[in-house]
């Protein structure tokens, strides 16, 4: 369960949690058209936080709506600041925030392009989104029956709630058959990411991860993970592998704002390694911690670090 926080930033001000409600019409509500983001803030000091990658997310924020034909009403520079406030105003060094652009009530139709276009964002305290016994131990998945939606019908560049219906499908199933994370295959049969995590494996010596051109979402993580193998000179390929290559592989790990980066240990029954994170995942995951705890100076310009009051 989320735990409420003090104020919501929904539209310019920052309103009291139980105040930022919207209307059953809500257009957004009823077609799931729209755009969302998801970033996290680490705490890096005393009442100091660092949000990580900050206007990579407002960028795709906005470029999520402009694959909607949506006009944003404010710029992703004011987006940045908007999260910034509500993590202040919140007094949280580190936490999760969700901004959400949304369609407001008016026409019913589908054509509703003059409904009014809100944008809310909501902060609050969140872990180890596959547990913290999934971080350390790694997690275990199934390849989901759901195949990831793509091809010509599908946006999938766009981080747009409705097409989360197909992912969720796929989470409810590996959940109900008692695994932590579905992975998810394209319509061609190749696998290509898990229900909110981009997807990584590594065989002798050498990272995989499907090429952006394969119905991803091209993740933050994903791209910082790239960065972080070619700095420690680990070769990493972009290319398409089937579900018999996971079964193959020494390592597997899924990345991801929320879940950061999470070692697979079982695929399908299938035991991967050595059933514990290997030493790139275990690599990559020091890595990461290091640099949103700004302990990399390296990266220290992917860091939009801010003050809370004590
Ligand atoms: N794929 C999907 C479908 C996602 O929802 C997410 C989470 N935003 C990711 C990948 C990972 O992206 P990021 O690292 O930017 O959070």
């Amino acid at each position: 369960m989320v735990q409420p926080t003090k104020y919501i930033w929904m539209d310019g001000e920052l309103i009291s949690w139980d105040q930022a409600q919207v209307h059953v019409l809500n257009y957004t509500m009823h077609y799931g058209l729209g755009a969302f983001e998801g970033i996290r803030s680490y705490e890096v000091g005393t009442n100091e936080g660092a949000i990580f990658r900050l206007s990579d997310h407002s960028e795709r924020l906005v470029e999520s709506m402009t694959i909607c034909n949506l006009k944003m009403p404010y710029t992703a520079d004011e987006i940045d600041k908007a999260v910034m406030q509500t993590f202040r105003a919140n007094g949280l060094s580190e936490g999760y925030a969700r901004p959400l652009a949304f369609v407001g009530s008016g026409a019913m139709g589908l054509f509703a392009y003059n409904n009014p276009i809100h944008l809310c964002v909501a902060v609050w305290s969140w872990g180890a989104y596959l547990g913290e016994e999934g971080m350390n131990r790694g997690v275990r998945c199934c390849v989901s029956s759901f195949t990831r939606l793509g091809g010509a019908g599908v946006l999938a560049k766009g981080k747009i709630p409705g097409h989360y219906v197909n992912a969720i499908l796929a989470k409810e199933e590996a959940v109900r058959n008692g695994y932590d994370e579905a992975l998810m295959v394209n319509h061609e049969g190749y696998v290509v990411e898990g229900t909110g995590e981009n997807l990584f494996l590594v065989r002798d010596g050498e990272i995989l991860t499907p090429p952006l051109q394969a119905d991803i979402l091209g993740g933050v993580t994903r791209d910082s993970i790239i960065h972080f193998a070619h700095d420690m000179g680990i070769p990493v390929r972009a290319c398409l592998f089937g579900r018999d290559s996971l079964y193959l592989a020494d390592e597997i790990f899924l990345t991801g704002t929320a879940a950061e980066v999470t070692p697979v240990r079982e695929v399908d029954g299938r035991v991967i390694g050595r059933g514990a994170p290997g030493p790139v995942t275990r690599k990559m995951q020091e890595c990461f911690q290091s640099v949103v705890r700004a302990e990399n100076d390296k990266y220290s310009n992917w860091l939009t670090r801010y003050q809370v009051e004590g």
